[in-house]
C-alpha cells in the first residue's frame, strides 16, 4: 500500500489490523498538525520544596485534532518517534516554548527555568545542537534556562557521538535533565558518565511514596545519590500533602504534580503564577 497525495486516509490492505489502520491515520494527520496549528504547548510548574517557590515549568505537547479524539502524547509521540516526524515536531516545541518564557520575563512574571522533553529520534536523526543553538538565539532566552529531559533510552547505546552531543549541548550552557529515573536499566553507570544536572525521579515511585515503605527507602536513595552527583531532584507526580512532606523531609529539591497544577494551557498557566505568588 502507497499513500497517494492529499490528507485522505488511502492506506489499505487486506486484512490490515485497526491498529495498524489507527496508527498509519495518526501518522498522515500529524504530518500536518503543526501547518493546521493543532499543536499546543502546555505548562506544568515546578516548586521549589523549601521555599515554595515557582521555580519553572515542564513543557508538554497536546493535540487538539478531534477526527482522532485528541490523543495524548503517551498516543502520538510514540508514532511522531517511529515516523521520524518527532524531528520537526520537537524543533517547533523548542521554538516556541523559548520564545513563550522569554514573553513571560518581559510581561513581569517571574524568571523561570524551562525544561523540554526530548525524544532520543532527535539526537540520531535530527540536529538537536543546532536547534538548540537556534532556538536560544531566536528566543533571546538565556541558555542556563532551558533545561533538556532525556529519558534513559538513549543512553542505552551508549556512543561516542551521543557523548559528543551531550559536551556541545553542555557548551551551550544548556541543563541536562535524566528524566524517568529509576524505570529503565543500568541507571548508576549513566550518572557517572553523562553530565546531568538534574535527576527526575519517576511519579510511580511517587506514587505509593506515603502508603509504601519501599518507595519511600527506593526514593530516599535516589535522592541521596542525586546529591552525591551534585545534581538537582526533582519529584513528579505529587499529588498529595503527605507525598510532599515526605520528599521536604529527605531533602527533594523540587516538586510538580497535580498537588500544585496540572499542565496548563499558556494563559491559564500565568492565571494560576499570578495567584499563586499572591498566595
Ligand atoms: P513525562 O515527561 O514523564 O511527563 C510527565 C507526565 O505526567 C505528563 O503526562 C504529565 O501531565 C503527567 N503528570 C504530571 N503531574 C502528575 C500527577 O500529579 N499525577 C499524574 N497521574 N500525572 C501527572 P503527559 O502530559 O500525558 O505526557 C506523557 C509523556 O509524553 C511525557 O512523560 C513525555 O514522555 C511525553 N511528552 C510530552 N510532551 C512531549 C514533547 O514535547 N516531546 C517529547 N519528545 N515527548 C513529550
Ligand atoms: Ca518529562
Ligand atoms: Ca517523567
Ligand atoms: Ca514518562
Amino acid at each position: 500500500a502507497k499513500e497517494k497525495g492529499g490528507d485522505r486516509f488511502s492506506f489499505y490492505e487486506e486484512g490490515m489490523s485497526s491498529e495498524t489502520e489507527l496508527r498509519l491515520e495518526m501518522e498522515n494527520q500529524l504530518r500536518h498538525a503543526i501547518d493546521r496549528n493543532e499543536l499546543n504547548l502546555y505548562f506544568q510548574p515546578v516548586i521549589h520544596l523549601q521555599s515554595n517557590t515557582l521555580r519553572g515549568v515542564e513543557v508538554l505537547l497536546r493535540w487538539q485534532n478531534a477526527n482522532l479524539n485528541n490523543p495524548g502524547p503517551d498516543q502520538f509521540i510514540p508514532v511522531a518517534e517511529q515516523s521520524g516526524l518527532i524531528v520537526g515536531i520537537g524543533k517547533w516545541v523548542l521554538e516556541n516554548a523559548c520564545k513563550q518564557i522569554v514573553s513571560w520575563s518581559k510581561s513581569g512574571l517571574p524568571q523561570l527555568t524551562v525544561a523540554i522533553n526530548i525524544s532520543a529520534k532527535q539526537f540520531t536523526d535530527g540536529d538537536i545542537v543546532e536547534n538548540v543553538r537556534y532556538a536560544l538565539q531566536q528566543s533571546g532566552l538565556p541558555a542556563a534556562q532551558l533545561e533538556l529531559e532525556i529519558t534513559e533510552g538513549l543512553l542505552i547505546n551508549d556512543t561516542p557521538e551521543i557523548r559528543d552531543t551531550f559536551a556541545q549541548l553542555k557548551n551551550l550552557g544548556v541543563h541536562l535533565s535524566l528524566d524517568d529515573f529509576g524505570t529503565g536499566y543500568a541507571s548508576l553507570s549513566y550518572l557517572k558518565r553523562y553530565p546531568f544536572d538534574t535527576l527526575k525521579i519517576d511519579r510511580s515511585f511517587v506514587h505509593d511514596i506515603d502508603s509504601c515503605n519501599d518507595s519511600v527507602t527506593l526514593t530516599n536513595a535516589i535522592i541521596a545519590m542525586g546529591h552525591s552527583f551534585n545534581m538537582t531532584v526533582i519529584a513528579e507526580g505529587v499529588e498529595n500533602l503527605n507525598q510532599r512532606r515526605i520528599l521536604r523531609e529527605r531533602h527533594c529539591d523540587m516538586i510538580q504534580g497535580f498537588l500544585y497544577s496540572p499542565p496548563l494551557p499558556a494563559e491559564q498557566f500565568v492565571s494560576w503564577a499570578t495567584r499563586y505568588a499572591e498566595m
